[in-house]
C-alpha cells in the first residue's frame, strides 16, 4: 500500500458483474483511479439472472440511483419471496418469504412457540404468520410501513439486459471508458506474475494494475490465467445444466418468484412487466436436453418468445476469489443454481467487501486471505441452505429426488440438521446470509420435524399461545386486505407498464 500512483482498474466482462464492479468503483473509487471495462459483443452475456434479494436495495442507495427510475429503465416487477412447488411432495407448496414470520415472545424466538403449537394441533403453515406470504399469495403489494407500523421487505425481478444497460450509462457518465473488442491474451509480468495486459483481438492492449475478472463462466483472468482451482460441489447440487426462455405475460401478475420442482430438477417462472422469464435448472444424468426442453414449454404461461437456450454449468467456487492483482467476480468466482437467486447478491458483496480494503496496488496476502476465508464462508452457507431444500425432499420413488434425499451432506449442514431435529434449535453463524427465519420456513416447509421444541417455549400459558398466533393471523390478514394488488400498485408506482414484449 506504499505505492501512490493512481490505480489503474481494468474490468474484464460487461455483464451484470461487470457493469455492478464499474458502477460501484465510479462511484467509490479515489479521485484519479481510471476504470475501464473491456466487454465482447460477440460474445454476450449469459443473459439470465433476473430474480434478486432485498439486500439489492443496499447497492442501489449507495449508488444514489432512484428507485423508480432503475424500476422503469429495467421493466421491473416487486417481489415478496418464493414460493416452492412441489418441492415436498407433488401438490404441496410452501413460500420462503422475505422479512419476519410471526412474533417472537418473552424469551423465545416465534419458530419455538410455533413448534409447540403445531405439536398441540393448533398451529397452521408458517406462511399465516408472515405479511410478505400472506401477500404474495393475495397478489398484493405496497411498500413503507403498513398502519401497524409493519414493513414489507421486497427486491425486484428485473431485466438482466436492460440492468446492465442501465448501470453501464451510470458508471460511463462518471468516467468509466468502455473498450469494446475479445481479449485474446493475458499477458502477465514475469517477476510477480500478476497480470500486466490484456489483449484484444483488434491488437490493442489494456494496461492494469488490478484487474476485475467478470468474464463470466470462462473466468479468463482468474482460472485461464492465474489457475486459482476450483471447489466442484455437483456432489451436493448435481444440476449441472438449464433451459432458458422467455414467453409473453400470462397467468397471474403475480408478486413473487415461482420454483417449481419437476422429475429431474426445477423451474423458475419470473414475472416481469414485459414477459415473464423462465428456465428450467436439471440434472442432465437424469434428464435429456430435449425432454427437458419439452418439459419447459409444456409449462409455460404464455406463449415463448424463442427457442429455449441451453446453459451448461458445474456448482461450485473459485478456490481462491482474489487471486495475486486480480479479483473474481459474478460467474467467474464460481456457480450456484438460482434458487434462492444469491448469485447477484454474492456479486454486490464481493464488490462491497473489496470496497472495504481497497488496494492502491495489488493488496496484500493477508487481505487476500482474509477476503478468501470470507468468501469461502459465505458461500458455504449458502450452499447448504439449497441443499436442504433437495435433500429434505419426500418425492420418493423418483430417482433424482430419491438420490438426493439419501446423500451424503457437507457437515456444516449436517450438524444445522440435527440440532433442528433434536430441539427446533437454528442458530446463525456470523453473518450467514439466510438467518434463523429462512431457516425455518424452509425446514418446516420441507417437512422436517423435530422430535421436540424448546421448553422455555411452555412458559407461555397455552390460551396465551393461542390468542398470540390468532392475533398475529388476523392483523396479517387484515393489513393485506388493505393493500392494492400488484399490478395497480406497480403501475402507479412506475407510472404505467411497459409494453409487452413481442416475438423476434
Ligand atoms: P456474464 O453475463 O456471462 O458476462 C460475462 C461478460 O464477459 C460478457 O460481457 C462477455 O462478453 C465478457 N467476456 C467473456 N469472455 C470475454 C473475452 N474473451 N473478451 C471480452 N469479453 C469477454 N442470479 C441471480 O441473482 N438471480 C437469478 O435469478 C439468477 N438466475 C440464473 C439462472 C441461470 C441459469 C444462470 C446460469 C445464472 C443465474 N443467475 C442468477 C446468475 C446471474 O446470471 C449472474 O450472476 C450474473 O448474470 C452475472 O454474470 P456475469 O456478469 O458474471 O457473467
Amino acid at each position: 500500500m506504499t505505492d501512490t500512483a493512481p490505480t489503474r482498474f481494468v474490468i474484464a466482462g460487461g455483464g451484470t458483474a461487470g457493469w455492478m464492479s464499474a458502477a460501484t468503483l465510479a462511484r467509490f473509487a479515489p479521485p484519479g483511479t481510471s476504470i475501464t471495462l473491456v466487454e465482447s459483443d460477440a460474445i454476450g452475456t449469459v443473459g439470465v439472472g433476473e430474480a434478486t434479494i432485498p439486500q439489492f436495495h443496499l447497492l442501489h442507495r449507495a449508488l444514489g440511483i432512484d428507485e423508480q427510475e432503475l424500476m422503469r429503465a429495467t421493466k421491473a416487477s416487486f417481489k415478496l419471496g418464493i414460493a416452492f412447488d412441489g418441492w415436498l411432495r407433488e401438490g404441496h407448496s410452501y413460500i420462503h418469504a422475505f422479512g419476519p414470520v410471526g412474533r417472537a415472545s418473552g424469551l423465545m424466538p416465534f419458530h419455538q412457540l410455533w413448534l409447540r403449537a403445531r405439536q398441540a394441533g393448533f398451529a397452521k403453515e408458517p406462511g399465516a404468520y408472515s405479511l410478505n406470504a400472506v401477500a404474495a399469495r393475495a397478489g398484493r403489494m405496497r411498500r413503507g410501513q403498513t398502519a401497524r407500523g409493519q414493513e414489507m421487505p421486497y427486491a425486484y425481478h428485473f431485466d438482466a439486459g436492460l440492468y446492465a444497460s442501465f448501470l453501464r450509462e451510470y458508471s460511463e457518465k462518471r468516467g468509466v471508458t468502455r473498450v469494446e473488442g475479445t481479449i485474446s491474451a493475458v499477458a502477465r509480468d514475469g517477476d510477480s506474475g500478476d497480470i500486466a495486459t490484456l489483449e484484444l483481438d483488434s491488437g490493442a492492449r489494456i494496461k492494469g494494475d488490478f484487474f476485475i475478472d467478470c468474464t463470466g463462466f470462462r473466468a479468463l483472468l482468474v482460472e485461464g490465467a492465474l489457475e486459482a482451482g476450483f471447489d466442484d460441489w455437483s456432489r451436493y447440487l448435481p444440476c449441472d445444466r438449464a433451459m432458458a426462455v422467455p414467453c409473453e405475460q400470462g397467468g397471474e401478475f403475480i408478486p413473487y418468484t415461482r420454483s417449481i420442482a419437476h422429475k429431474a430438477g426445477w423451474q423458475w417462472r419470473i414475472p416481469l412487466q414485459h414477459r415473464i422469464g423462465n428456465g428450467l435448472v436439471y440434472s442432465s444424468e437424469y434428464m435429456s436436453d430435449d425432454e427437458a426442453s419439452a418439459t419447459l414449454l409444456a409449462n409455460l404461461d404464455g406463449a415463448p418468445l424463442s427457442d429455449p437456450r441451453p446453459i451448461h454449468f458445474t456448482t461450485g467456487m473459485r478456490r481462491e476469489h482474489w487471486k495475486g492483482n486480480c479479483l473474481a467476480v459474478g460467474l467467474s468466482a464460481g456457480f450456484m443454481e438460482p434458487l434462492e437467486s444469491t448469485s447477484i447478491h454474492l456479486i454486490q458483496s464481493a464488490i462491497s467487501r473489496f470496497l472495504t480494503v481497497l488496494p492502491q496496488g495489488r493488496g496484500e496476502q493477508s487481505t487476500r486471505d482474509w477476503f478468501n476465508a470470507q468468501a469461502r464462508f459465505e458461500w458455504e452457507r449458502i450452499r447448504d441452505f439449497l441443499v436442504l431444500h433437495y435433500h429434505a425432499n419426500q418425492r420418493v420413488g423418483e430417482p433424482f429426488w430419491d438420490a438426493l434425499r439419501t446423500m451424503e451432506l457437507p457437515d456444516t449442514l449436517a450438524t444445522k440438521l440435527a440440532q433442528w431435529r433434536a430441539s427446533g434449535l437454528i442458530h446463525r453463524e456470523h453473518e450467514e446470509l439466510f438467518t434463523e427465519v429462512g431457516w425455518f420456513q424452509v425446514l418446516a416447509g420441507q417437512g422436517v420435524e423435530p422430535a421436540a421444541y424448546n421448553p422455555v417455549a411452555d412458559a407461555l400459558p397455552e390460551a396465551d399461545l393461542r390468542a398470540l398466533l390468532e392475533q398475529t393471523e388476523a392483523i396479517t390478514a387484515q393489513q393485506v386486505g388493505q393493500m392494492p394488488g400488484h399490478k395497480d400498485f406497480l403501475q402507479s408506482y412506475v407510472g404505467g407498464m411497459a409494453r409487452p414484449e413481442i416475438p423476434a
